[in-house]
Formats: structure tokens, sequence, C-alpha cells
């Protein structure tokens, strides 16, 4: 596999409060990325982007809650920078989910299922067509995954199973994944999420100024 470096630098954080997030930062630094470990709420002014990692999504929110982090998370996203679910992340951005014990950021306009795919079946594999990514599917890992069951306006799917089952989404800064890219060694998909931020500058700057990047 080549690994092609993006024009632009971009600092990215990825949430590292549990979960695999030295995953995301190796993969961001092999792009050429500055990756950074985030576990203070201080750290989020200074980012162009943001990934929430896999782990478990009712620890990660205990963290999320007891770091003073729920509210800073929710203007991130609401800045129009760039914001990435994996798995647990996903789970954490959605407005709607089944058996998370405490809020999450509850940002996305998405219906999730925690743990969809049955104990028999915790973990599988996937060939996905993603809307937006070029070449070949997209080779995707599923671990105790949760499913997406209803994407609704302004959010939309962007792969799906054979079934029907939607595993990834998008919703204008906000993308969902069911599954794990981190860990496959595929860089397309950090670098879709990271051309998201494109006009992530001017973003930051309506934000620091008090005004909406949702136009
Ligand atoms: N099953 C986990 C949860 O519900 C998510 C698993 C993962 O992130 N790989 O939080």
């Amino acid at each position: 596999m080549t690994i092609t470096s993006q024009p632009t630098s971009q600092t990215v954080g990825v949430l590292a409060l549990q979960g695999d997030f030295r995953e995301h930062c190796e993969m961001l630094r092999a792009l050429g990325h500055n990756a950074v470990e985030i576990r203070k709420r201080e750290q989020l002014a200074d980012l162009d982007a943001l990934i929430i990692p896999g782990g478990e999504s009712t620890t990660i929110a205990r963290l999320i809650i007891g770091n003073g982090f729920l509210e800073p998370l929710r203007e991130f996203c609401a800045s129009g920078r760039p914001v990435w679910g994996t798995c647990a992340g996903a789970i954490l951005l959605a407005r709607y989910v089944d058996q998370l014990d405490r809020p999450g950021i509850e940002t996305m306009n998405i219906r999730v299922q925690r743990n969809a795919f049955g104990r028999q079946v915790n973990s599988f594999e996937a060939d996905l067509d993603i809307a937006g990514l070029e070449g070949p599917p997209f080779h995707a890992i599923f671990i105790r995954a949760p499913r997406i069951e209803a994407v609704l306006p302004p959010a939309r799917a962007i792969a799906r199973l054979d079934d029907g089952t939607i595993v990834a989404a998008r919703e204008e800064n906000l993308l969902a994944t069911s599954f794990h890219p981190e860990i496959t060694g595929d860089p397309r998909l950090h670098q879709y999420f990271l051309g998201i931020g494109k006009g992530a500058g001017e973003a930051r700057s309506a934000a620091r100024t008090g005004g909406s990047a949702h136009g």
C-alpha cells in the first residue's frame, strides 16, 4: 500500500480518554498530519478536526462527563470543524441511542443500536462501497459494532452492508462509521474525513467570533 501525503498538514485531535486512539494517531501521522492525543478540554481550541475513537461508549461517556468535556465537545461539533466518530465514537455522536446509561454528545441526526450484530457475530469483516470514496471497495472490520438504524435529514447514509444495514453516515461536518478504518491500513477514509475540513479555518474563526458555521 502506498500512502501519499495530502498537500496541507492539519492538526487533528483524537479523544484519548479510552479506546483505540493510538491507531488513529498512527494513521494521521503516516498521512503527514499533526495528530494530538486529547485529554484536556483546553486542547480542543487549536484543532482543525477531531476523531472520537472506538472503545467502550459507556466508559467514554462517563469520562467525557467526568472530565468536563460534554459541553466543549458539543460546541466543537457546532463550530463546523470536522468530527468523526468510529464505532463507540459513532454511538457518542448519535442523537438517539438505545442502552447508553448517560448522555453522549448527541449531535448527529442518526439513531444507533449498540452491539447490534449479536453475540455470535461479535466481530466480522465486509467490503463496502462508500459514497465519495474512489477505488476498490473498502475493507471494513466490525468489532462489537453498532448499527445505524436510521438517518434523519440532513444526515445521510454513505455505506451499507449487503442486507441494507447502514454502517456509515455523514451530516455536514460530522461523520460516523460503525467500523474501525484505523486498523486496516487503508487511508482513504481518513483522507475523506480531512477533505471535509476544507474551509475549516473559516469555521474556526466564525466559531471564535461567535458566528455560525452552518449557513
Ligand atoms: N460495543 C462498544 C460499545 O457499545 C463499541 C465497540 C467498539 O468501539 N469497537 O460501546
